[in-house]
């Protein structure tokens, strides 16, 4: 069965490439070209990704994308203007899984949506060897990074702490275990960036410090532990004789 996508986007020649190039590809496709129909089909369809636009006539994206994630986990790609960094990193912590910015080269988008297929596919589709381990998995294996009683699974890409399981943005998810990997060595803001927004990504790297907060909020402040420490001057690091 072909996996259903649903694009929300107002500028309607934009739409309407989007869905020769996704039909081309294979996936089912519906369009919205406002906030408030988008917000409503994506409720009540069940789609395996959705498409969604920030600059939107009636209620922007984001807003769709807060209401709709209060309801159910679709996962979202955002498509952004260009330089809207804030957009970005707000669009990101509402929990959409990626975004692009405006103009993309289809062949990128069509990566990232490969990407958030494979990594959000339901975890009913048990039958497909990409889909998410049971939580148990996550405390044994090798691709399991841990600090403290915090465990960060790499394949299934689950993160608990203790028994409680940790949402995080993809970013977020990509930073931490970037930290991980590198215990006690001080990653700086660049290397960060790099690590999470790509070589390619031409933001400013006070980005970083804010999926750093944001990871903070979820983490440390949660449990009262001091897992990412700032090094003045040069960046942040997890330290392992911190455990
Ligand atoms: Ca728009």
């Amino acid at each position: 069965m072909s996996e259903k996508i649903l694009i929300v986007e107002d500028e309607e020649k934009l739409s309407r490439y989007l869905e020769l190039e996704l039909n081309h590809e294979g996936y089912t496709v519906n369009k919205a070209f406002d906030g408030n129909t988008g917000l409503s089909m994506a409720t009540e369809g069940e789609f395996d990704l959705i498409l969604l636009d920030i600059m939107l006539p009636g209620i922007n994206g984001l807003e769709v994308l807060r209401r709709l994630q209060a309801k159910k986990q679709t996962p979202v790609i955002l498509l952004t203007a260009r330089d809207a960094v804030m957009d970005k990193v707000s669009g990101l912590d509402a929990g959409a899984v990626d975004y692009i910015t405006k103009p993309f080269a289809i062949e990128e988008l069509l990566a990232r949506i490969r990407v958030a297929l494979k990594l959000h596919a339901p975890a009913s589709s048990s039958n497909n060897e990409n889909s998410l381990k049971n939580a148990s998995s996550a405390y044994d294996s090798e691709d399991t990074y841990t600090w403290g009683e915090l465990r960060l699974n790499e394949k299934s890409r689950q993160v608990y702490y203790g028994h409680d399981p940790i949402t995080l943005s993809n970013r977020e998810f990509i930073m931490l275990e970037t930290f991980l990997k590198n215990k006690d060595i001080v990653l700086s803001r660049e290397t960060l960036l790099e690590s999470v927004c790509g070589y390619d990504y031409f933001g400013e790297t006070n980005v970083i410090d804010v999926y750093v907060r944001y990871l903070r909020t979820k983490i440390d402040d949660k449990y009262g532990v001091k897992m990412i420490e700032t090094v003045r001057g040069v960046g942040y690091v997890i330290r392992s004789d911190n455990n």
